[in-house]
């Protein structure tokens, strides 16, 4: 650290993104991006705008937030497009949560959510899982602060009923409820269908995941007109060109083409369906995941261990270093290829 960083982040804590090594070629089994390519459609729009890249993206994305508007059914003035959905969660923070309305989340939910905190400077609290690694939503219930919850949650995949979600929305009508929607297309049911009636919901969702954009960076987040004003107010503050014209065109192909949209994500269900299965077989205890990404144990191995043994065998998984999860490893649901490597990597390390 400099002498020059403001006393403010002195005490900041960054995120640490999962790792992307050049050493050699792994299995990419750690960072929850999608096994396939972006749709066809999405790269041929993405190619085509790169010839206008001398000129500024649209700080509206009126192009993308029509299209949007038809396929996802919202308003026009009921989306908001952001640089991943990081961007608007750490919007959210910024302009929802304040003094006298800390954040509220899980203590294990998606790591990002403290870091934001502390870098937007309000102060949060943290509620514990249940026992059985599931959100406690009673905690979450009129919690006097601005709730952020991953549904489903991460890393453990495991996704909260709809009735419950609206539970707690509608337990705490002073403060809005942030529902993090990152890995909804896998099997969770939508808030976005609650927005009419609660005027404090944020829904985020992101193209990284089943929409194959990761690299796009691509999020957006759905709430009535008055809530999106407020994230706009913050973004047109920040950076009013945050999704650049090539993301904006690959994000409108990916929205058209509904059929790969489906194709990969049904792929993804299946394969989830079929490892799990063959990792409960090989002894591993799994977390009930809805997500592109499966949350085991064993109990002869350490989930640190394991992580590394899989490392050697070109294989990379995401262990947290986290007291209540460190016996833990998310194994994002690749392809089935790379699943079937996944497999013998296992065996011979569990032999
Ligand atoms: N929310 C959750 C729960 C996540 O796991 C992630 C992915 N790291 C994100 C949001 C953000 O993803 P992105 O910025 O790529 O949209």
């Amino acid at each position: 650290m400099s002498g020059f960083f403001s006393e403010r982040y002195r005490d900041l804590r960054p995120y640490v993104p999962g790792e992307q090594p050049l050493d050699r070629s792994y299995i990419k089994l750690n960072t929850n991006e999608s096994p396939f390519p972006p749709s066809p459609l999405a790269q041929m729009m993405a190619r085509r705008e790169a010839g206008d890249l001398q000129l500024y993206s649209d700080p509206d994305c009126r192009a993308l937030c029509a299209v949007a508007a038809e396929k996802l059914g919202c308003g026009k003035d009921g989306i908001i497009f952001t640089n991943g959905s990081d961007e608007i969660l750490f919007f959210a923070f910024a302009a929802f949560c304040g003094p006298d309305r800390p954040a509220v989340f899980p203590d294990i939910t998606y790591g990002f959510y403290p870091v934001f905190a502390q870098l937007s400077r309000v102060p949060y609290r943290t509620v514990p899982l249940n026992g059985d690694l599931s959100v406690p939503v009673d905690s979450l219930c009129g919690c006097g602060g601005t709730v952020f919850l991953a549904n489903p949650n991460a890393p453990t995949g495991i996704a909260l009923p709809l009735r419950d979600v609206e539970r707690i929305v509608a337990s705490n009508p002073g403060t809005v409820v942030v529902v993090d929607e990152a890995y909804v297309d896998f099997g969770a049911e939508s808030a976005a269908g609650l927005i009419e009636r609660y005027p404090n919901l944020l829904v985020t969702q992101t193209f990284s995941k089943s929409r194959s954009l990761a690299g796009g960076r691509l999020g957006f987040g759905l709430a009535c007109p008055e809530l999106i004003a407020d994230l706009q107010a913050v973004r047109f503050s920040m950076n009013p060109y945050n999704v650049n014209r090539m993301t904006m065109a690959a994000g409108i192909g990916a929205l058209c083409d509904e059929a790969y949209f489906r194709e990969c994500t049904e792929k993804i269900v299946a394969v989830r369906r079929s490892s799990a299965e063959r990792l409960r077989a090989l002894g591993f205890e799994l977390t009930d995941s809805s997500a592109n990404f499966l949350f085991v144990r064993h109990p002869s191995v350490g989930g640190e261990e394991l992580c590394l043994r899989l490392r050697e065998a070109g294989i990379l998984v995401r262990h947290f270093d986290v007291p209540r999860i460190k016996d833990w490893n998310r194994i994002t649901v690749g392809s089935g290829e790379q699943m079937d490597a996944l497999i013998a990597a296992l065996e011979v390390i569990l032999s």
